[in-house]
């Protein structure tokens, strides 16, 4: 596919073959991509379509739809227990651009963070740009902040891991399936904890809820790093 600029639009814009621009939008493609009448650009809604477009006046013109091949073959859930700081942007920014599906933030026994309404407005954001910049036809859900033992209960997915650095614990890579094996029956859920780790009743919990305990290698990795690590793992079962 040629390289050409991209813009994320609300599925609301799109009327038949036009696509009614929004002035942010058109500010952005004339303004600061310098676009004019008639060039070409991707319109991208975030649920898997894309489409070329060609700019004329204050709307878009649809020339055609493109077919995009950059998701996974299965679809992940995170559930990443909240950093410090400001530690889960780059969270939900690497992990968009690696492929994950959707991500639930939790709370769990060591949670220092409890996130403010505009926490998860502005993760929501760096999802859709991250999804923009890495040319991915879905942008992942950030679902609302939930406590840990409730999101394990609301897992239905057979395939679910647990990382968790101490104990001898099989290497993630080693527990999943390879490019020829993998379905995505529910997908495929993984859990990484906070800084301070998993208390002990909690990975008891996980397992009880059918989870299976992980090792992402031998350091210890930072909260921020361990899922980034495990999808990365995913990405390469998938695709190599
Ligand atoms: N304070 C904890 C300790 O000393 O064991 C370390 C927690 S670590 C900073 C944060 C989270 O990253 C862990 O709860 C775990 O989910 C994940 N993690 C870090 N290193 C890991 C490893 N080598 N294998 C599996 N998970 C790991």
């Amino acid at each position: 596919m040629t390289q050409r600029q991209r813009i994320a639009i609300a599925p609301s814009q799109l009327q038949q073959s036009q696509i009614l621009l929004t002035p942010q939008q058109l500010h952005y493609l004339g303004r600061v991509l310098r676009l004019r009448d008639g060039d070409r650009f991707i319109a991208m809604d975030g649920l898997g379509k894309w489409w070329l477009a060609q700019l004329t006046g204050e709307q878009a013109q649809i020339l055609e739809t493109l077919s995009v091949e950059t998701e996974l073959p299965v679809t992940i859930t995170l559930m990443v227990a909240l950093p410090k700081g400001n530690g889960f942007d780059e969270v939900v920014r690497c992990c968009t651009e690696l492929g994950v599906t959707c991500i639930v933030p939790v709370i769990s026994d060591r949670t220092l963070l409890n996130p403010s309404l505009q926490k998860l407005e502005r993760w929501r954001r760096i999802a859709a740009e991250a999804a923009e910049q890495s040319e991915r036809a879905f942008v992942p859900t950030i679902l609302e902040p939930v406590a840990f033992n409730t999101a394990l209960l609301s897992t239905a997915s057979p395939q679910k891991y647990i990382c968790e650095g101490r104990g001898n614990y099989p290497h993630f890579s080693n527990c999943l399936p390879n490019k020829e094996q993998i379905t995505n029956d529910q997908g495929l859920i993984i859990a990484t904890g906070p800084e301070g780790g998993w208390t002990e009743k909690e990975i008891e919990n996980a397992i009880a809820a059918n989870f299976q305990p992980v090792s992402l290698g031998r350091r210890i990795l930072r909260a921020v790093t361990a899922p980034i690590v495990a999808l990365s793992l995913v990405t390469a079962a998938c695709e190599v």
